[in-house]
């Protein structure tokens, strides 16, 4: 009796010892299920579970958030009202694959774009991925999926600021190519009667000092129109440096030359100091866009300067692998107050309004110089005293180049002048009459037409040493017609055609090049270089000078 007390009571221990443990694995599952039913309440995600039939077993808050539908609704239907009807056969698929390839989740759709739909039937972009679960033998499917409307809208946006952006960049070249054209086609009428009318011998006195003034004026103008042009293909990262050898102390004393007559006009002296050693030095580098700078520092030194001189100085240093070159032009003028100096390189800067009204300048050229300099990695800067001068000084590491070959500047001095015969290719009146004067007054003969078709008739007729041809014509344009003159048989389709257009951005000229053509002459007409072009187009190959 004592044994069988006992062994209830052992009996009712066990069982309330267990029912103890049951109800504290119930509290256990319970909290762990309401941890559960909270995360999925509060995930900024849509969470949805299917069994292997494809059938919706879980369906989140945000689930019902963003598809529209309440949980009820969707509980124990197939998973295809969730997606766009043309996914629905490609869903089966996936889901096949993905039972096969054994891994446990993957991300849906990776670098394809999937869409889901709304209760309403609205399809929206989305990203989600899915993993598998064996639950009591059979598997459950957990898709994580993210509304991606707003990022989508935002990327979109962004592309079409971008798009935006760059178109408005293109017109701005455009609108500003456009505009230097308009520009230089009158300059280069202007400038060249003026020149036409300075070489006449009975031109005297206050007229010609009046045609000098045009003609200065119009130099300025091409300064001015190329100035922009640089600075707008100087921002847009458009502009590229050619290297090839030169001296740096030629460069300079041809910087000096042109700057001369207007220093002894102004009774100022102008010279060239460099170390004995650089004389005879060559170095590879782009010399236009290096005569470029110093030319604008040279001008500038003589602009505002009304005493004394302007002297180049050009030093070497040693740097990294190469040499670096200094050119200091120094002048005697009227310097600048410290306070004023932080606006130097910038663009439009000049030190104050009292000095563009009398001297004049955009307030480009500097600012275009350090542009330069840096492309070129270089330095430039200036150290100054007001009322005594400044000095403005850049420089570029260069390296050496093989020495110069021939002066061919000498070399071609040398060559007697040979009359050729030249097809003139230009529509506009005054452009063609400043030309056909300035060639036939050098000893050339010239036949004029007046657009691309006759261009190529008078080629085919005739066998010209030379074609000068403009490119915006009627009819056909300079780059047709050259295309058309190279396919003609033999030596009429050889014929040196050199373009002669106020269009000067480098990718137009190198249009004009692929086309067919051999070389480029910029409008406003340099007339000293056409002449030169003449001759190296119509030079016999044998007698080029590298
Ligand atoms: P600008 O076309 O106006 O000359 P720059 O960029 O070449 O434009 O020069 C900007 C300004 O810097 C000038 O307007 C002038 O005030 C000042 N400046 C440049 N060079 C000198 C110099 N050698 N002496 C005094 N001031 C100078």
């Amino acid at each position: 009796m004592i044994l069988l007390i006992m062994l209830t009571f052992v009996t009712a221990r066990v069982i309330n010892l267990s029912d103890q443990e049951r109800h504290r694995r119930h509290e256990l599952l319970r909290a762990s299920e309401a941890r559960l039913s909270g995360i999925l309440s509060i995930a900024a995600d849509a969470i949805i579970s299917v069994d292997s039939q494809q059938r919706v077993t879980l369906f989140n808050t945000w689930a019902e958030k963003i598809f529209g539908y309440s949980t009820g609704e969707v509980l124990g239907q197939p998973l295809d009202i969730l997606m766009p009807r043309r996914f629905r056969g490609k869903h089966d698929k996936y889901i096949g694959e993905f039972e096969r390839s054994n891994v446990a989740a993957r991300r849906m759709a990776d670098r394809q774009e999937i869409f889901a739909r709304r209760k309403d039937g609205e399809e929206f972009p989305a990203e989600a991925s899915i993993s598998k679960l064996m639950l009591d033998g059979q598997p459950v499917y957990t898709v994580v999926l993210r509304d991606m409307t707003e990022q989508r809208v935002a990327a979109t946006a962004l592309i079409r600021a971008k798009d935006l952006a760059e178109a408005a960049t293109r017109s701005k070249s455009e609108f500003l190519a456009n505009m230097s054209h308009e520009i230089r086609t009158p300059l280069n009428s202007i400038s060249g009667f003026a020149q036409l009318l300075l070489e006449k011998r009975d031109v005297a006195g206050e007229l010609r000092v009046q045609l000098r003034k045009i003609k200065d004026s119009t130099a300025a103008l091409t300064t001015i129109v190329n100035d922009i042009l640089d600075y707008s293909k100087l921002e847009e990262g458009r502009l590229s440096l050619s290297l090839a050898p030169f001296s740096p102390v030629a460069l300079a004393r041809t910087c000096v030359s042109m700057m001369s007559s207007i220093a002894n006009r102004r009774d100022l002296s102008i010279a060239i100091t460099a170390a004995p050693w650089l004389a005879g030095g060559s170095y590879l580098g782009d010399s236009q866009r290096l005569q470029q700078v110093l030319l604008n520092l040279l001008s500038n030194a003589v602009k505002f300067t009304n005493y004394g001189g302007v002297t180049v100085k050009i030093t070497d240093v040693p740097g990294d692998g190469g040499t670096v070159l200094r050119f200091a032009v120094s002048d005697t003028g009227i310097g600048i107050e410290p306070a004023h100096m932080h606006r130097l390189f910038q663009r439009f800067s000049q030190v104050d309004s009292s000095i563009s009204r009398k001297y004049g300048g955009t307030g480009l050229g500097l600012a275009i110089c350090k542009r330069l300099v840096t492309l070129m990695g270089g330095q430039i800067g200036v150290e100054s005293t007001p009322g005594q001068g400044s000095t403005f000084w850049f420089s570029v590491p260069l390296e050496p180049a093989a020495a110069l070959a021939a002066d061919s500047e000498k070399v071609s001095r040398r060559r007697a002048f040979v009359p050729r015969s030249i097809l003139l290719a230009e529509d506009v009146d005054l452009n063609r009459e400043v030309a056909t004067a300035m060639l036939e007054r050098a000893g050339h003969r010239v036949d004029v037409v007046l657009d691309g078709d006759a261009a190529v008739k008078a080629a085919e007729a005739k066998l010209y040493d030379l074609i000068l041809m403009d490119i915006q014509m009627p009819i056909l344009d300079g780059i047709a017609a050259t295309k058309k003159i190279r396919q003609l048989p033999g030596a009429k389709g050889l014929v040196p055609i050199v373009a002669m257009s106020a269009s000067v951005l480098s990718d137009e000229i190198a249009g004009f090049l692929s086309a067919g053509m051999n070389g480029h002459i910029g409008k406003p007409v340099d007339w000293d270089a056409l002449l030169a072009e003449v001759q190296r187009q119509t030079r016999p190959k044998h007698d080029a000078v590298a």
